[in-house]
């Protein structure tokens, strides 16, 4: 079984994001950048896969800038075969990055798509399911747990409130990924040797008969109100005054 993983790089969820003083977006110079965390967990699963016995290949797949070679080396440290990155210096929107991955589908016929849930950066949530749409496959979206069970089928269980609902899949099928699925592992010193030998294989869009075509324009970016200070309270009537007159909320 080949198993592709979708690899985001976004601003690491560390940093203290600053937004560009003429707002059209982030300052991205200099920061650091890693793996969408929901990305790796979704790396992880295929590694654990491959390990359990159930795939024989896990490949990366990236749509960005040549610096993106550093989070696909990486998960090849987490134990991923080889990587490709589609390399653009533009953004690239969800339809786009789902029709980019649609096409790499269709060249490496793999028999499991995994994605993360979303992209910490712009919080879409939606190319698992664009992907689903445009190869016609079906989906499991916010996956806690995958289970191969007969051939040709997997389990997927995501939570719900107040339970878990879990699906029954034909393969090939695409899968996004929830935090609880996994804690990826840390990438050992021999295996970050190895990935330096690993094949990264580069390819523009054009190569994949995909032009961009943004839909969304993103018309300012601000950073978020300043809190205000909060107040301490005497006792509950203070409490309750306060709320009634000045917050007026009750
Ligand atoms: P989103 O729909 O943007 O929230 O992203 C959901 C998932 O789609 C991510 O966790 C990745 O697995 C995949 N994805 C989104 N953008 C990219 C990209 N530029 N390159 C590779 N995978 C991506």
């Amino acid at each position: 079984m080949k198993i592709l993983v979708a690899v985001k790089r976004v601003v690491d969820h560390k940093v203290n994001i600053r937004v560009k003083p003429d707002e059209t977006g982030i300052e991205t110079a200099n920061v650091k950048m890693v793996i969408n965390p929901f990305c790796e967990i979704a790396i992880e699963q295929a590694v654990r896969f491959k390990e359990q016995g159930s795939a024989d290949e896990v490949v990366l797949v990236c749509i960005g800038p040549k610096e993106a070679e550093a989070q696909l080396r990486a998960g090849l440290a987490l134990g991923a075969d080889r990587a490709i990155l589609i390399r653009t210096e533009e953004e690239v929107q969800s339809l786009d990055v789902a029709k980019l991955l649609h096409k790499v589908v269709q060249q490496q016929l793999p028999d499991l798509v995994l994605l993360g849930k979303q992209a910490i950066d712009t919080d879409n949530n939606q190319t698992g399911q664009m992907l689903a749409a445009l190869t016609d496959m079906p989906q499991g979206t916010f996956a806690s747990d995958i289970v191969f069970t007969v051939p040709n089928k997997v389990k997927v269980t995501r939570e719900v409130d107040g339970g878990l609902v879990t699906l029954a899949l034909h393969l090939p099928a695409v899968i996004t990924v929830d935090l609880r699925l996994n804690t990826p592992r840390y990438a050992s010193l021999p295996n970050i040797m190895k990935a330096k030998r690993k094949i990264i294989t580069m390819i523009s869009p054009d190569s994949l008969g995909v032009s961009l075509s943004p839909r969304l324009t993103t018309l300012k970016v601000e950073s978020p109100p300043v809190r205000q200070a909060g107040v301490k309270v005497a006792d509950v009537a203070d409490l309750v005054d306060k709320l009634q007159l000045q917050a007026k909320v009750i």
